[in-house]
């Protein structure tokens, strides 16, 4: 826990935030303040009742982005702390109040889609417009975003935004820097900024990336510009095999990417992680999917593509059909994720994951490593229920590699992170940066990955630190967040090792 450093105690801080927002816009309710606490990072401890973060000081709901700079404002001159959120998906401590007396800056009912403009191609949303509300209603007119995380029926366009989040059918539409146009933010002096949508342009560095992936860390995105697409789904082919072991399956994605093809979905799991999905025709075998969308002519180039490099390779084909089924059923709504409230208190169990990236020539020796790692020095290996990982956004130059892996509590759950979770991450985010990749694909560092924020960046890591001096000199925005700040993360989830510092600072 970080001691506030706001110059008005929570009464003050209460009373003045009544005075700029309508009294039903500010939440004080002690339980439902706990939950605002934390996010699914802590997921077991918050559905066990045990909420070890300082409680925020109220919840403010902005319906406007005059709103949000108001509260900034305020908060910005009396130096409380803030964390925006919007769909309260994030997984890495991000929405976590790591200070006390923070205002959580609510932008949910924010939720109009200004403009669905076809000729253009673009769509206009204000940051609590949840993704699925969106597409829902482009569908209609036979259009799409292409973005689909598995979080699409919860997650909002500000939380999409400021995660740099990604979708399953990114290998074809890319992930959400290559879709947004234009956007509005609000900084802590209260100014509220539009960059406006062009197609391209060459005026300066690209000042969208400022906002992108901010994590709250830097402003509030109050409303988004997005490209759309056709939508024809009619045209989907799928495909699936089964191949031998997981060089063989990077191989084949690797082919058949870099060959000029942009499947809308290019996936590899491990056989662990396959028994999780395809348990029903996986036989312990690493399973590889594919789907090919857009025009007939296109979805069939592609489909010949997949035929042709999986002839190449010893593989076992799987009906389309069962890969067709499964995808009808990956995302996570509000049902999901009651499931696995329930589970986890039935049985103990959970399960975890850290994202990572690496180059096509390092992400297979990645996986290699990591679970020879895990294998030979983490303590509790013989006890995980499950260890593996998939591959499920690919690139020209390499693709992602996203770990998972489960465990069932038998220590008291304050113990859970510390015991699970911190070591079998660190040795994730460690090999991935040994391996000259990056220690986080798309979940953002939240407060949990920031001790080795600078290690990710190395001699780059200035011009982030700049970002955060220039936009949030006071440092109110989400303190803890990307930038790593002492007492932040409680000790007993900082892993011993933390002090990595990249290859230089290799064991062994
Ligand atoms: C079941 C499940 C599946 C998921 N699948 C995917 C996936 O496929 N791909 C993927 O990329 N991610 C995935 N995620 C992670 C997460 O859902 C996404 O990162 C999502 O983009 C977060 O959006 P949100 O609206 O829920 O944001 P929140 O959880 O509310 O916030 C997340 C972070 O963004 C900041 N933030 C939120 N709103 C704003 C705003 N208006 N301005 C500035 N900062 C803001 C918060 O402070 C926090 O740091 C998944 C999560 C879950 C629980």
């Amino acid at each position: 826990m970080i001691e506030s450093t706001a110059s008005l105690d929570r009464a003050a801080i209460l009373a003045r935030l009544r005075t700029l927002l309508p009294a039903d816009q500010v939440e004080t309710s002690e339980a439902v303040l706990k939950e605002a606490s934390v996010d699914r990072f802590k997921k077991y401890q918050s559905v066990n009742g045990i909420f070890d973060a300082p409680t925020p000081a109220a919840i403010a709901y902005a319906t406007s982005a005059e709103e949000v700079s108001a509260v900034l404002q305020f908060a910005n001159e009396h130096l409380v702390n803030i964390v925006p959120r919007t769909g309260r998906t994030g997984t890495e401590g991000g929405l976590e109040t790591s200070v006390a007396d923070t205002i959580v800056l609510d932008c949910s009912k924010m939720d109009r889609i200004i403009g669905i403009d076809p000729e253009n191609m673009q769509a206009t949303v204000q940051a609590g417009v949840p993704l699925q509300v969106l597409e829902d209603q482009l569908r209609e007119q036979g259009l799409t975003t292409g973005h689909s995380p598995q979080s699409k029926p919860l997650a909002q366009y500000g939380g999409l935004v400021a995660t740099r989040s990604i979708g399953q059918f990114s290998t074809l539409y890319g992930a959400i820097e290559d879709m947004v146009t234009g956007l509005e933010a609000v900084f802590p002096d209260g100014g509220i900024q539009k960059i406006k949508d062009v197609p391209r342009r060459s005026a300066g560095p690209d000042i969208r990336h400022i906002v992108i992936g901010n994590e709250g860390a830097l402003c509030v995105v109050t409303e988004v510009t997005i490209k759309l697409f056709k939508y024809m789904p009619d045209n989907n082919s799928f495909h699936g095999a089964l191949v031998d072991d997981m060089r063989t399956g990077v191989a084949i994605l690797r082919e058949v990417v870099t060959n000029g093809f942009s499947p809308s979905v290019a996936r590899l799991y491990s056989p662990d992680d396959a028994n999780q999905h395809f348990s029903h025709f996986s036989k312990n075998q690493c399973v590889v999917v594919f789907v090919a969308e857009g025009p007939r002519g296109i979805v069939k180039a592609t489909g010949d593509e997949i035929d042709r490099v999986l002839a190449q390779h010893r593989h076992e084909r799987v009906d389309p059909q069962l890969i067709e089924d499964w995808f009808d059923n990956l995302n996570w709504g509000q049902d999901k994720i009651d499931a696995e409230k329930a589970a986890m208190l039935s049985n103990q169990q959970l399960g975890y994951t850290t994202e990572v990236s690496a180059n096509w020539s390092e992400v297979a020796n990645l996986y290699d490593a990591v679970m020879e790692r895990i294998r030979h020095e983490y303590p509790h290996y013989a006890d995980l229920p499950m260890l593996g990982g998939h591959s499920s956004h690919s690139y020209q130059t390499g693709t992602n590699m996203y770990f998972v892996y489960d465990y069932r509590i038998d220590c008291a759950v304050e113990e859970e992170i510390a015991k699970y979770h911190v070591p079998l991450n660190a040795i994730i985010v460690e090999e991935a940066l040994r391996h000259g990749g990056s220690m986080v694909h798309h979940h953002g560092i939240g407060k949990y990955r920031t001790p080795w924020t600078t290690a990710e960046h190395g001699t780059a890591y200035p011009m982030l630190a700049a970002l955060k001096e220039a936009f949030d000199p006071n440092g109110i925005m989400n303190k803890g967040t990307i930038f790593p700040v002492d007492g932040a993360i409680p000790a007993a989830a900082q892993h011993p090792d933390t002090t990595f510092t990249g290859p230089a600072g290799l064991r062994g």
